[in-house]
């Protein structure tokens, strides 16, 4: 004999109870099958019965809605329902109504009448699978499952319903259906039940009493998965757990399981299988007492809303008593504390209790250890609200080590602070307390590396989808399979923003019609409130990636910095700014464990500061830099010729994408200059955009018109040029604007570059940097190639962000 427990999502509607028809009249041997109220009856008829206590007589409607979903329930099972199961049905619900027109007459709601009116969802339910399953025969658990009252609960009177239990199903065989939840009190007859979650219990009761062979609880997921499904979007089924295991999930938020549903069937060692009614075929999972599995973590769970009390004295050290006093106060006022952590040097301990119970359980304290923090022995106890607890549970964590130090680590590489810690309540349990508002990425973080270790997670905010930015989502897209597949890595792209409008979404926002998406769904932004929203989604092992040239999105880096948020950018605001801003935010980077990158500002996908780094990282010394850093001005004076005047060659660059906007930010020598303090810096100077000497090759007036003017007046410059370029080309040389650090000073400069010097074959807009160190001197590193473009730098950017994957 088996026990079936269905739950009210698997009887919540005409097609799910045909499921459970086809499940149960599948079965050779016979069964009990246990039923929960309709999905979201039992809260229905609680709402609607405080309504009625408060005099409000919307209860009314409550009720007709309730009484028609049963009865449309019935109109869609059968074709004509059974007269029998009809009659039920409506006296049923005419006595519930006349119940709840009772409460709403007196205006008083006594607990036994709350229970009897609850009781019906259950007891319409089981009418309903009764009649729908053939040859089913109805057992009312009123007739045998006993309860006794201890501290306003309903406790289980186990002694008198093993009994009833026994003589009730003695010689039974067939198919049994019994109304999960309720029951009756042992002394006074009136109905009562075991509690929210209770058909589990009722189920798991009958299992042991009758020695079954199995407990199937069906539900509406494929088992119980190693996270509560509707918060960890990876979480996935677990094939075996121990009842210890299960028993510390359940008992702390998994809700799969009421958890005193494993009490019984545990010392029987009796198997639970949880089970989709709507996917029969998927395997489950079993509970058994040992766990031929045992992982070091087999699952985590979590609950929210709690508080901390902490009770604290300059020296509890050697005073004996203190914690039976202070459980011993707290158990008689009902506070019950589910996690405790007490220092080593004894001068303080603190508890987790429930948020509701938090102010209670200060006075509590305080009131108990009056004496004591009168004359000064003790401080009056505090509470912390608002905060959340989550469980790694596993047998196997006897045995492992590290793990506590693991969850740390975890959680604090993104920034989430652990404000209590508890181990060994059991063996099989570490719970750390967090701000409530840490919790989804706790779970997300922790799950991730204990689950998940398979692949490693990055979740992007991609800022800018002009030329670099829209290459950029592009390459991500077309690599993304590629990477799970080979690198096990998953790339999420969780927000994309324009200038005005931002989309955002966990579950990816990168489809092919972002940009028009960012339009018509796109929420508006600033740039503060871009960075407010990025920061409040609170998402793990994040990377803000700016693909603009916008000083108002580089003075975000530093709160991206402060809130576990890796920043890599194509922008070089922030690393070519006054230099005590590029040092704090490097060293805030550096502090908070997370990544600014930015080797694209330079030399666009060329290796050029990592290539600085491991050279100073290895202990050798940049001493001079040489370099054409700009690929727009290197294009302009390779273009030049005969027929190709020096103003169309400007206007070709931008047309081109090489040059930025303005083309004068490349023309002044501006972009080069920014380009030279930042690998000084990176190099190890520390050196701000105005020690640079710029000789320039265009009249200052051209920077201070307007860009009309600028325009109108540049080809005014051309036959200097070309009297020039005619020189030049007789002496066999080019031009090169070329930026220098040597001996402490700084330099850019247009230059005649000779044939022969390594600067003088330098095709299109491609870049070329000397680097002579302490190991390369005589004969300098040489890094080349181009230097400008979306697609290389978009891929830089990408490089970059790899690179924090650290594959
Ligand atoms: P029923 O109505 O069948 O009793 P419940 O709603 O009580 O179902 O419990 C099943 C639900 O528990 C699932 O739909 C899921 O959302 C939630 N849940 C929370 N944690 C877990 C977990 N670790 N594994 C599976 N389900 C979980
Ligand atoms: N119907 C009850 C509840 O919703 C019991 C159960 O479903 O297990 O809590
Ligand atoms: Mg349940």
């Amino acid at each position: 004999m088996k026990v079936l427990k269905f739950g009210g999502s698997s009887v919540g509607s005409a097609e799910a109870l045909q499921q459970v028809k086809h499940i149960v009249e599948g079965r050779p041997e016979s069964v009990i099958v246990v039923v929960s109220a309709l999905g979201g009856v039992t809260d229905q008829l609680l709402e609607a019965a405080g309504m009625a206590e408060k005099g409000d007589t919307a209860y009314v409607a409550a009720f007709e809605a309730l009484a028609a979903r049963h009865r449309a329930i019935l109109n869609d099972l059968f074709e004509s329902a059974p007269t029998a199961l009809s009659q039920t049905l409506e006296e049923k619900l005419a006595r519930l109504r006349t119940r709840l027109d009772g409460v709403c007459t007196l205006k008083v709601l006594p607990e036994k009448t709350r229970c009897e009116i609850v009781s019906y969802g259950e007891r319409l339910s089981s009418a309903i699978v009764t009649a729908l399953i053939d040859g089913a025969a109805l057992y009312d658990a009123l007739d045998f499952i006993r309860t006794f009252p201890q501290q306003g609960r309903h406790l289980l009177d186990s002694h008198e319903t093993e009994k009833l239990v026994r003589e009730t199903f003695s010689g039974f065989s067939g198919i049994a259906v019994v109304p999960g939840f309720i029951a009756r009190d042992s002394k006074s007859g009136e109905i009562t039940n075991l509690g929210r979650g209770g058909s589990d219990y009722t189920a798991s009761i009958l299992a042991a009493a009758l020695d079954a062979e199995a407990l199937e609880i069906w539900t509406d997921v494929d088992g119980f998965m190693t996270a509560d499904p509707r918060i960890i979007k990876t979480s996935y089924v677990i094939d075996t757990l121990s009842f210890a295991e299960a028993m510390e999930l359940c008992n702390f938020g998994a809700k799969v399981i009421y958890a005193p549903a494993l009490y019984p069937v545990y010392p029987k060692d009796i198997p639970v299988q949880i089970k989709n009614t709507f996917n029969p075929s998927a395997k489950g999972t079993t509970i058994r007492r040992d766990n031929p599995d045992p992982r070091p973590v087999t699952g985590i769970s979590s609950i929210d809303d709690i508080a901390l009390v902490t009770l604290s004295a300059p020296s509890m050290v050697g005073l004996i008593g203190i914690d039976s006093r202070l459980f011993g106060a707290l158990s008689r006022q009902e506070i019950s504390v589910f996690l405790v952590s007490q220092s080593s040097s004894e001068t303080g301990i603190t508890f987790g209790v429930a948020n509701a119970d938090a102010e209670a359980a200060r006075r509590t304290v305080d009131a108990e250890f009056a004496p004591e923090i009168s004359h000064g022995a003790m401080r009056p106890s505090t509470v912390e609200k608002d905060l959340a607890a989550v469980a790694v549970v596993g047998e196997g964590l006897k045995y492992a080590k590290g793990i506590a130090g693991r969850l740390f680590t975890i959680l604090g590489r993104n920034g989430i602070g652990v404000l209590a810690c508890a181990q060994g309540s059991s063996d099989y349990n570490i719970s750390m307390v967090v701000e409530k508002k840490y919790l989804r990425k706790s779970l997300n973080v922790i799950h991730d590396s204990f689950f998940l270790s398979e692949y490693q997670e990055l979740n992007l905010f991609i800022c800018g989808i002009g030329t670099v930015g829209g290459k950029l989502i592009s390459q991500i897209r077309s690599q993304r399979e590629r990477l799970m597949r080979e690198r096990n890595l998953k790339l999420n792209i969780v927000g994309i923003a324009r200038s005005t409008k931002a989309l955002f979404s966990r579950d990816g926002v990168d489809s092919e019609d972002y940009r028009q998406r960012l339009e018509t769904e796109g929420i508006d932004i600033t740039p503060e409130r871009l960075r407010d929203e990025v920061i409040g989604m609170n998402i793990f092992n994040s990377v803000f990636v700016d693909c603009t040239a916008s000083p108002q999105i580089a003075a975000l880096y530093k709160d991206f910095f402060t809130h576990s948020i890796s920043v890599v950018t194509a922008n070089k605001i922030a690393a070519s700014s006054d230099y005590a801003n590029y040092k704090d935010l490097k060293e805030t980077a550096l502090k908070r464990g997370v990544k600014f990158l930015f080797e694209t500002n330079v030399g666009a996908g060329l290796p050029v500061i990592n290539t600085i780094n491991a050279l100073k990282n290895s202990g050798d010394r940049i001493e001079k830099i040489e370099a054409v850093l700009s690929g727009t001005l290197n294009f302009i004076f390779n273009k030049i010729a005969a027929d190709i005047p020096f103003s169309q060659t400007v206007r070709m660059a931008q047309e081109q994408g090489f040059s930025e906007p303005d083309p004068r930010i490349d023309l002044s020598g501006k972009d080069v200059i920014r380009k030279l303090v930042i690998l000084a810096r990176e190099a190890g100077y520390q050196v701000e955009q105005s020690d640079v000497e710029a000789h320039l090759f265009v009249p200052d007036d051209f920077f201070a018109c307007s860009m009309e003017d600028f325009w109108t007046k540049l080809p005014s410059l051309d036959a200097q040029f070309e009297k020039e370029r005619q020189r030049l080309e007789a002496e066999h040389k080019r031009w090169r604007f070329v930026a220098k650090m040597e001996n402490g000073r700084y330099s850019v400069s247009l230059r005649e570059i000779p044939e022969g010097h390594s600067f003088y074959v330098l095709d299109g807009s491609n870049n070329i940097i000397l680097l002579t160190t302490e190991r390369y001197h005589l004969h300098p590193m040489l890094i080349q190639g181009y230097g400008a473009g979306a697609d290389v730098t978009a891929a830089g950017v990408f490089a970059d962000i790899m690179s924090i994957a650290n594959i």
